[in-house]
């Protein structure tokens, strides 16, 4: 019924600081170091009337029996469960090959993508984000999930592809 939305990307680049902002509450653990397990992560988000699953793949860096997963591993089974991917990118460090074999994935699974250029806190940080256009996923939204910049703009385009 209600749609489900990945949010995806590598270690580090702000997807449990994005969930917790879309929440509008602190849920989601935010790391500074990455790869840590959660058990909890699918919130129920509203956005504009709007509610649908949210899913912080982040407590899938280790998975259940202790093995490390890679970003592609991770996010293959993040985009299959989803109607819609939210593809965080952290535009302070630009487009890694963990990005672009996310990017690959993400062509063969045809779903609806909203590409985040996530760590965008001021407007001098907005050509980072449109070096990203550059992946080839249309639009890069520039957003800080720290500070709430953007947001609401990107959410407002994720619906419209919903
Ligand atoms: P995740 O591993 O992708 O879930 O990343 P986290 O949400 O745990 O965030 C990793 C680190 O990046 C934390 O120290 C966050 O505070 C920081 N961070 C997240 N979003 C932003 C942002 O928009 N701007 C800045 N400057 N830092 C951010
Ligand atoms: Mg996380």
């Amino acid at each position: 019924d209600r749609p489900v939305v990945a949010v995806i990307g590598r270690p580090n680049v702000g997807k449990s600081t994005l969930v917790n902002r879309i929440l509008g509450r602190r849920e989601a653990v935010v790391e500074d170091v990455p790869g840590v397990t959660r058990d909890r992560v699918a919130y129920d988000a509203e956005w504009s009337g709007r509610r649908f699953t949210l899913v912080d793949t982040g407590g899938w860096e280790i998975d259940a029996s202790g093995i490390h997963l890679r970003v592609a591993e991770q996010a293959e089974v993040a985009i299959e469960l989803a109607d819609a991917v939210m593809f965080v990118v952290d535009a302070t460090v630009g487009a890694t090959d963990d990005d672009e074999a996310v990017v690959r994935l993400l062509r063969r699974a045809g779903k609806p993508v909203v590409l985040v250029a996530n760590k965008v806190d001021d407007t001098r940080a907005e050509s980072d984000a449109a070096m990203l256009w550059s992946l080839g996923l249309g639009e890069p939204h520039p957003v800080s999930a720290l500070h709430g910049r953007g947001s609401g703009d990107m959410l407002d385009d994720l619906l419209a592809v919903l």
